[in-house]
């Protein structure tokens, strides 16, 4: 029996695990920058948290989640996204109550039933920020900030930052009458997911993937026309301060969203060089979704992102993500005495953080240098039994080719080199 890996996942392999932890490594050090912690969720919550959190209706509940249920007959579904775990863990540890604001960031694997494509899994890696307690447009521009300045620093260029305001429950509501106004008279020439859509989130309606539902939304109101003086306001000071930041924008008023709990600022960061899936990250602000399910009313803005697609774009700009680890040393031990009389050795090296490579099955001189030469360690460390019996061991440069002979004590000898 050959088993295969699931459809829609993949394995990260060691030749690739490196680069991973460079990324994840460096998202972790910009996003402490600006006082944010990591907080780890399970992989699973009840169905529910997405069902409340999502809208019924959504694509990710309707026909993406991962549901099922244990053997008490409790439904379950592995997280489609990470914004609900998080908020649910805030409410359920009342970390409102320690303190006004909090800063917090995730990374992790999130699953959705979705038609695999490239840089499209159904196990996929997400990286996520989440600002919780207030409503300060700053705090909009601070998270954006992290997301471009971390890309910046990744050396990720032909990035854009597009921006949109959905508004708040009160002008979404006018706004979503003069959509339904615009849409009715093709209401019948329309998707069956439209249709559906029409009554319950019309702004559906302007991403939807069906061709033939393209023509009919040109011309539709923008929801920017349309926002209340707290949103206008809300939305301006947070471009002024963008521009402050000196991060450039461009307004995009087709952002909608795919989740129900977005209000005022939505953005996605674009690298332009991936086809059609070309978004990065995408967030906004989730001023309604915390009293949503079941804490108070607090303001709250986040993004996530995705590492397959990231590291897609960093790898067609040839950008070096970090290094493969080679041995600082390779072991070439010669005769049985040696062989046996060498482990306290190599134990003390290895307790000195030298990584040091040592196989004992190969016994001859030229399949062991050969061996040292593919593992790209600096030096060789050559020990024979008269060595040992000498307590001396022979230090080669692979490089250079010189040789030097140093005591065989606890491994200071061979750490003062290496550090050298
Ligand atoms: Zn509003
Ligand atoms: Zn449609």
């Amino acid at each position: 029996m050959k088993y295969n890996i699931p459809r829609g996942t993949f394995d990260i392999l060691p030749k690739d695990s490196y680069k991973w932890q460079f990324v994840m490594d460096s998202f972790r050090k910009v996003a402490s920058r600006f006082g944010y912690e990591e907080i780890t969720t399970p992989i699973f919550e009840v169905a529910e948290l997405f069902e409340r959190s999502s809208g019924e209706s959504s694509d990710v509940v309707q026909k993406e989640m991962y549901r099922f249920s244990d053997r008490k007959e409790r439904t379950f579904a592995l997280r489609p996204e990470g914004t609900a775990p998080v908020v649910r863990s805030y409410v359920e540890n009342h970390l409102d109550v320690l303190s006004s604001r909090t800063k917090l960031f995730y990374i992790g694997p999130m699953f959705r039933y979705d038609r695999p494509q490239a840089g499209r899994y159904r196990q996929f890696y997400q990286y996520g920020i989440e600002f919780i307690g207030s409503d300060n447009p700053y705090y909009d521009a601070e998270v954006i900030a992290i997301e471009m300045l971390w890309l910046k620093e990744l050396g990720l260029k032909n990035l854009r930052l597009e921006l949109n305001s959905v508004g708040c429950a009160t002008c979404a509501a006018d706004y979503e009458a003069a959509l339904r106004e615009f849409f009715r008279p093709n209401l019948d020439k329309l998707c069956p997911d439209c249709a559906k859509r029409f009554d319950i989130k019309p702004r559906r309606l302007l991403d939807c993937k069906v061709p033939s539902c393209k023509p009919f939304r040109s011309g539709a109101p923008a929801q920017l026309d349309y926002l209340d003086a707290h949103c206008k306001e809300h939305f301006a000071k947070v471009c002024d301060t963008l521009t402050a930041m000196d991060i450039a924008y461009t307004i995009n008023p087709s952002i909608v969203r795919g989740l129900d709990y977005y209000t005022n600022t939505a953005f996605e960061v674009i690298y332009d060089g991936l086809g059609a899936q070309n978004s990065l990250a995408g967030g906004g602000r989730y001023n309604g979704l915390i009293e949503q399910i079941g804490g108070k009313s607090i303001p709250a803005i986040g993004f996530a992102g995705g590492f397959e697609r990231l590291l897609i774009a960093l790898e067609q700009e040839g950008i070096q993500l970090g290094t493969r680890p080679v041995p600082d040393a390779y072991l070439i031990c010669l005769g049985d005495k040696a062989r046996a009389g060498i482990m306290p050795y190599l134990n003390a090296l290895r307790q000195k953080d030298v990584y040091v490579d040592y196989d004992p099955d190969k016994s001859s001189l030229k399949a062991l240098f050969k061996a040292a030469d593919t593992s790209g360690a600096r030096f060789a460390l050559i020990v024979g039994d008269s060595e040992l019996e000498a307590k001396q061991v022979n230090l080669k440069n692979l490089q250079t080719g010189e040789q030097v002979s140093l005591p065989l004590d606890g491994g200071e000898a061979v750490v003062q080199v290496l550090k050298s």
